[in-house]
Formats: structure tokens, C-alpha cells, sequence
């Protein structure tokens, strides 16, 4: 369970620090931005269905942005749910269009990867659940292969705890047999190629944009070459780009694998959404070990 949480813990670390460098050194609360908040929106409809409804998520997706919980969403999620808002029906509301390759479902996808972890889930079935979390908001293939890396990382993390090539290996073994070849498993390939190469120079040739190619070498980099989470998120800063998701992103693999290693208490006890992670998480486990 504390990796599980840490999942979540580091995620929202990597999600605030991205976006506010400067409360590292403060003594400030450490906010979500919507990284974050979809993430425990999609696990908190997990823990309260048992199960992954699309249609849950979308409304409460949806209620979020209404509310102002959910702020500064990307152009598709927003676009996707006005659609919702107007058709109530998550299978039509992901936007289908060539720009539409962002991070959007890469940046939420975590909690299906403990999801499948805690399900044992068949491959078929992991799959299309992350297929149907992704068509909520982008209908795009490049964006569910990206979220499907993600979740299948955390999944193996959290599983088999390899080290850390090996665990990437089998990440895009797994997207070569599911039909993958496209150029967000090429990310993933050049970012185990670049492993020894200088941190910037290797980052700045990956991208860290938003663009999800980008967002997938990016965070298979950091989570390859980093020992230390903070050191990461330093490198990351210094580069530039799509930092609060990338760091979101990172902190997921991150966390699954590492668990809090190495992560000042003072920081993680700042987070605004610790004492939620920490409730949504043991809720979920009491499902599986009641
Ligand atoms: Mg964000």
C-alpha cells in the first residue's frame, strides 16, 4: 500500500513543483493543478463503483470543472467535456482530430495502473479500460498509447518491482505485441537509448512539450536516469516545457517503483491532497483485503 501511495504522493509533488518551483523552499501549501485533480477524480469513481465507469468519471470530470475545482484544463479536455455536457455520453465526447496527441490522459492514467495491479487484470481488459478512460477526452490513438505506457509501467512497478531497464523493456514489448508502432513507443525506445547521454542534452532532444511523444520520452528518461526524485525534477525545471505534467508523470513511475525514498517529509506534509491521497488509497485497499 505506501507505494501505491506514494504513487499518488509523487505525482502530485511533480504536479505542484512543476508548476511552482519556488514553494520547494517555502513554507506554503502545495497545490494540484488538473494533473492531479483529474487523477483523484478517476480514482475516487474507482473506489466508489469498484469498477471503471467511464460515464462516472466523465460527470464527475465534468461537476470539477462547473465547480472550479478543475481549472486551466488542455483545449481537448475542455472541448471534450462541453461536448459531454451536451450529449451525456463519455463514448462521444472525446475529440477526434490530428493536434489532439497531447498529455491529457497520460496525465490521469495512473490510477488504473494500480487498478490493474490490484485486479490482476487480464492485458485485453487493461487495455480497453484505458482505451475507454481515454475516448472521454481524446479520441487519438498516439494519446491512449502514451496513457497505456504509463499505466503498464506503474502496473509492472508496483507488480514485479524489476529494475528499472527491464521494467521499460517489457513496456515496449508490450506495446510492440498490442499493435503499438508508432512514434510514442519510438519515445520510449530513445529514451532508453539516451540513458548514459547528458541529462539536458538528452531532455532537449526527447522534448518535454506537451505533445505526447514529447511528455512520453521525457518522463521514460527521467524515470531511467534518476535516482533521486528531486534531482529530477531540478533537471526537468531547468530544461523547461510541459513541467507540472511531465513532473506529474514522472512522480508516478517514480513513486510505484521507489516509494517515498529519498522525498523530505516537509514537502509531502505541504501537499494539499496528501490527506485525500491517503483516505482514496486506503478505501481502495479495503476493497481488496477487507
Ligand atoms: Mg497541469
Amino acid at each position: 500500500m505506501e507505494k501505491v501511495k506514494a504513487t499518488f504522493l509523487l505525482h502530485a509533488l511533480g504536479d505542484g513543483l512543476g508548476e511552482y518551483p519556488h514553494l520547494r523552499e517555502d513554507k506554503k501549501p502545495i497545490p494540484p493543478t488538473d494533473d492531479t485533480v483529474m487523477t483523484l477524480a478517476l480514482l475516487e469513481v474507482l473506489v466508489e463503483e469498484r469498477k471503471h465507469n467511464p460515464q462516472r468519471v466523465a460527470q464527475k470530470y465534468l461537476s470539477y470543472l462547473r465547480e472550479g475545482i478543475l481549472k486551466k484544463v488542455g483545449y481537448t479536455t475542455l472541448e471534450a467535456l462541453k461536448k459531454f455536457e451536451k450529449t451525456q455520453n463519455w463514448f462521444y465526447s472525446g475529440i477526434a482530430c490530428k493536434r489532439c496527441a497531447g498529455n491529457g490522459v497520460a496525465m490521469r492514467i495512473s490510477p488504473l495502473g494500480v487498478w490493474a495491479y490490484l485486479r490482476n487484470l487480464p492485458l485485453e481488459e487493461f487495455f480497453e479500460t484505458v482505451r475507454a478512460e481515454g475516448y472521454i477526452t481524446h479520441r487519438n490513438e498516439l494519446a491512449i498509447s502514451g496513457a497505456f505506457a504509463v499505466a503498464y509501467a506503474v502496473y509492472l512497478n508496483l507488480k514485479e518491482n524489476l529494475p528499472k531497464e527491464e521494467t521499460v523493456k517489457r513496456v515496449l514489448l508490450t506495446m510492440e505485441h498490442l499493435g503499438m508502432e508508432n512514434p510514442v513507443k519510438e519515445a520510449v525506445e530513445n529514451a532508453l537509448n539516451l540513458k548514459g547521454l547528458d541529462g539536458k542534452d538528452a531532455l532537449r532532444r526527447l522534448g518535454s512539450g506537451g505533445y505526447i511523444v514529447e511528455t512520453i520520452g521525457a518522463v521514460f528518461y527521467l524515470f531511467l536516469s534518476q535516482e533521486d526524485f528531486l534531482e529530477g525534477l531540478d533537471l526537468l525545471l531547468e530544461v523547461g516545457g510541459d513541467t507540472d505534467t511531465v513532473g506529474a508523470i514522472f512522480g508516478s513511475l517514480y513513486g510505484s517503483l521507489h516509494g517515498l525514498k529519498n522525498i523530505p517529509e516537509n514537502l509531502i506534509s505541504r501537499l494539499e491532497v496528501k490527506e485525500k491521497i491517503e483516505q482514496l488509497t486506503e478505501k481502495l485497499f479495503s476493497h481488496f483485503h477487507p
